[in-house]
Formats: structure tokens, C-alpha cells, sequence
């Protein structure tokens, strides 16, 4: 499209602000291959993203959040399904994110993910789809925000996020949702050993899963045993525990039914506002990190980094003058002098 007479039939001169603009209008007209090229470009950490993100902050959406997380097996992506199912009986649009914080390379639990999904995948009310990081600077700590922030302005009401992988970088993703759901199930030996090593704090909903299986019945005695242990303050959030066959869709409803709740809750209680405050401060820092290892040369093989580090390993610089001399020649320093 042209951006003015002078542009005219000369695509390639077509400024990035236009062409990102135009992106994400066709996006939030509901074309599912726009979307899919601006989440492409998060994954890649594209210089467009700069216009896409300018572009797109006249329309906060209303998305809710729901993130999905536990070990490899519990059933995230067959309750992730039977979510979306529940949601689509309501008409509500709903868009899945599976998210591999442990792998720069999309492998293939995610393609897994993406076949178990299949059956919504002629859906137009539903958008799926796998994300790493490889190629962005900042990582996932940056592309999982941006990733959100779009389908968000896309106009989507619900965004399921799933992680693959048990550890902290799953934890981090966990915490960008409003609702996060930690997934359990019988015959997993270290799920609940997974819970105390630190996803315990993120849940705000759990789901024993393949309660079709007699032992699911220890699962939900060990939960409950572990929280009543733990401490509430006056009107905190006291995570549930919601027992649910995903393959058959039962205790779908009463999950929906919880992830309401909580959703109220954070609204009435102000939570939803702080934990969204608390999610921007650590994306602008996130990418204010990033650029400022983009500006001493990020990436390897290309940067005066690269003359700095051989001289330290060759032992003929310590690394704080290195470090010194990289922040004293990078552009960033003149944001201001230090006064240390
Ligand atoms: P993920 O790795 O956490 O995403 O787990 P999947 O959703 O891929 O599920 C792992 C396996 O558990 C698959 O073979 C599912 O069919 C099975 N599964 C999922 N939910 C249930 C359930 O409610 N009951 C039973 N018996 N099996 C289930």
C-alpha cells in the first residue's frame, strides 16, 4: 500500500511505522498469517518490532492471561484443549501460546503440542502457537511480554500460555499471566517435588489431572496437606485444587468456573492492576538490558566485545578494565555521567 503519491508502485520504500501499521490492522481484522508474521518477528527479535510495538499501544485489548505450567506429561496441552473447547462454547476468542523457556530451538514437544491442537486449528476464534527465543537478545524475558502484548491488541479474550520444561525460566513465563495453573497428576514422582521447588508460589489455581486414575485421589491428599500448612493473609487468594480428566472434559467446567473467580478476585482486590504494574516494569527493563548489550555488541563475532575478551582470556586485560573500556566507548554512556 502506498504511503503517499511519491511511494507510489515502490514497496520497498514503504517506511517501517506504515508497513507495521499495517500489519497490525490486518492482525486485528482477524488475519491469522498477519499475527503469526508479527509473533515471527518477536521470536526473531526483529527491528520491526520497534514500529509494532508503537503501533499497536492505541489498543489495549482486554485479554486475560491464563498461564499453564508442570511437568513434561501432566496434560497442560490436552488441558489447554479442553480449555479452549470450554471457552469456544462461550464464544469467547481464545489464543494458545506454548513457550519453550529451556530450548533456543523449537523442538518437538511443541510440534506435539501443535498436532494435539489440531482439531481447532480451522477455528478463526482460535490462534495457536509455539514460541522460542532464538535470535532475540532479550531473550523470552522480552518476547513473551511482546508476544502477549499483541495477541492482546489482536482482540483475543483469553491467551492460554503454556511452558515446556520445569525450572526458573518457567516460573518467569508462569508469571506473566493473571491466572497461573500448576498442573499435577498421578504417577508424575517429582511433580509435587517440582511444586515445593518454587512453582508452589506461582499457583493460583491447581489442577490434579487424569483424575480418571485411582491414585489421583494421593495427589490431591498431598496438595492438600501441603497448603495447610501454608500461611494466607486477611482476603489473600487461597489456590483451589481442581481435580479434572482433560481427555474426557471433566472438571473443565468447574476450572472455568475457578478461573473466574480469580479473575474477580483481582480485580476486586486491586492484584490484577499490581501484578501488571510490577509485569511492564520488568519488560521495560528487560529491553533496556538488552539494548544496552546490543549497544556493546551482543551477539558474537561482531563488536569490539570480541577484542576485549580475547585479551582477557589471553591474559593481557583483567575484565573490569575490559568491562570499563566497553561501557566508556558504548552510546549508552551518554544517557549521563555516573556518580559513584
Ligand atoms: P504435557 O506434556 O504436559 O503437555 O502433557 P500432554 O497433554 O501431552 O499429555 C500427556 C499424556 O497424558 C498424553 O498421552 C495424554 O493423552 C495423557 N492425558 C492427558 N490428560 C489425561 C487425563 O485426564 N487422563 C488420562 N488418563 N490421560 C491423560
Amino acid at each position: 500500500m502506498p504511503c503517499c503519491s511519491g511511494c507510489r508502485g515502490r514497496a520497498k520504500s514503504v517506511p517501517a511505522d506504515s508497513r507495521a501499521a499495517a500489519l497490525v490492522e490486518a492482525a486485528r481484522d482477524g488475519d491469522a498469517r498477519s499475527l503469526a508474521r508479527l509473533i515471527s518477528q518477536v521470536e526473531n527479535g526483529s527491528a520491526e518490532l520497534r514500529p509494532v510495538m508503537a503501533a499497536i499501544t492505541p489498543y489495549p485489548g482486554h485479554a486475560r492471561v491464563v498461564g499453564l505450567t508442570g511437568s513434561p506429561g501432566v496434560g497442560k496441552s490436552t488441558v489447554t484443549a479442553a480449555l479452549v473447547r470450554a471457552y469456544r462454547a462461550l464464544e469467547l476468542r481464545v489464543a494458545v501460546l506454548a513457550v519453550d523457556p529451556t530450548s533456543p530451538f523449537t523442538g518437538g514437544a511443541l510440534l506435539g503440542d501443535r498436532v494435539r491442537m489440531q482439531d481447532h486449528a480451522i477455528d478463526r476464534g482460535v490462534f495457536i502457537r509455539s514460541m522460542a527465543s532464538r535470535g532475540h537478545l532479550g531473550g523470552l524475558a522480552v518476547a513473551a511480554p511482546q508476544a502477549l502484548r499483541i495477541l492482546d491488541a489482536a482482540g483475543f479474550d483469553v491467551i492460554c500460555v503454556e511452558t515446556v520444561g520445569v525450572g526458573q525460566a518457567e516460573v518467569e513465563i508462569a508469571s506473566l499471566a493473571d491466572t497461573t495453573l500448576v498442573i499435577t497428576a498421578p504417577g508424575m514422582g517429582d511433580s509435587i517435588q517440582a511444586a515445593k521447588a518454587g512453582i508452589l508460589e506461582i499457583a493460583d489455581i491447581f489442577v490434579v489431572n487424569k483424575s480418571d486414575r485411582p491414585d489421583a485421589q494421593d495427589v490431591v491428599r498431598d496438595l492438600r496437606n501441603m497448603l495447610a500448612m501454608a500461611r494466607y493473609s486477611e482476603g489473600a487468594w487461597k489456590p483451589p485444587i481442581v481435580s479434572a480428566s482433560a481427555t474426557t472434559g471433566e472438571g473443565i467446567d468447574e476450572l472455568a468456573g475457578r478461573l473466574d473467580q480469580h479473575w474477580e478476585w483481582l480485580g476486586e482486590s486491586g492484584e490484577r492492576d499490581r501484578r501488571r504494574l510490577a509485569r511492564a516494569r520488568e519488560e521495560v527493563s528487560a529491553i533496556a538490558v538488552a539494548e544496552m548489550r546490543r549497544q556493546i555488541g551482543g551477539l558474537p563475532g561482531q563488536s569490539r566485545l570480541d577484542d576485549l575478551a580475547r585479551l582477557v582470556s589471553g591474559g593481557k586485560l583483567d575484565p573490569y578494565s575490559a568491562a570499563d573500556e566497553l561501557i566508556g566507548e558504548s552510546a549508552f554512556n551518554s544517557y549521563g555521567p555516573s556518580t559513584s
